[in-house]
């Protein structure tokens, strides 16, 4: 049986805390994981703890090297799916056949996303003709805006059942979990709400994710494993519903 972690940070430029390849292989050794989606730490893409951040040729080498370290991930012991972690360059043309998915994040306390720039919109473009989900972590208006607005027919993989989104029931209120692009992950996430969007929504759009290397893989499986929800739900989350969101993706698989 497939169990696939949809929510890993992994790189070799930013170890505090440790979230190599090998960092990871060790956190799963005993647990039955057998694959990943994969995207770099956010401290190899921007500086997040600068508001005021502007980009310079080195972020801009330190992020490309860090999504292409997720590329050449070949060959190793489970199944990665590296996604394409994007910021303000909106370096679509980066984006490759071995790409499963797109990284897009920022708290609110973080430098912002150039939305208004026209090459964002290129970027989207490219996104949706890809048919790549995009894992959304921003705040909770521009949460609105991406899927409402900006990003239309696109997947959306909302993290933590929106924890750092604005949270689970904001994020209900919005209509957001019911709109069919939107899907969630069940990172760091609390049993109950994840219950009670089974009990409210159906399973179909949800995904077992860690969040490694800030949640533990191994113990947000068990959290799953604990739901008093069928074993066919449960294999659906862990494994089914993200290989049916990338059968979308088709020609690049
Ligand atoms: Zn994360």
């Amino acid at each position: 049986m497939k169990i696939i972690d949809s929510h890993v940070h992994c790189g070799i430029q930013d170890t505090y805390p440790p979230q190599a390849l090998d960092d990871y292989l060790y956190a799963i050794k005993d647990s039955p994981i057998t694959g990943a989606a994969m995207f770099p730490p956010v401290m190899e893409i921007y500086d997040r703890t600068d508001p005021f951040f502007t980009d310079t040729p080195e972020w801009r080498s330190r992020r490309q090297a860090a999504n292409e370290y997720l590329l050449a991930l070949q060959g190793c012991p489970i199944d990665v799916f590296p996604y394409f972690f994007i910021w303000n360059d909106f370096a679509a043309r980066q984006i490759t056949d071995g790409h499963y998915g797109i990284k897009w994040h920022r708290h609110d306390d973080e430098p912002q996303y150039h939305y208004d720039d026209p090459a964002c919109l290129a970027a989207i473009a490219a996104i949706r003709e890809r048919k790549l989900p995009v894992v959304l972590e921003e705040e909770l208006g521009n949460t609105i805006r991406f899927v409402n607005e900006i990003a239309r027919g696109v997947r959306v993989i909302i993290p933590h059942m929106g924890m750092l989104n604005g949270g689970y029931r904001q994020i209900a209120a919005a209509g957001l979990w019911d709109n069919p692009d939107v899907w969630a992950d069940t990172a760091l996430a609390s049993s109950s709400e994840i219950l009670d969007y089974i009990n409210c929504r159906g399973h179909e759009r949800l995904l077992f994710g860690s969040d490694f290397p800030f949640g533990h893989p191994p113990a947000e499986l068990a959290k799953i494993d604990r739901l008093n929800i069928d074993d066919d739900i449960k294999a659906d989350i862990c494994a089914n519903n993200l290989l049916r969101l990338y059968e979308r993706i088709g020609q690049f698989t």
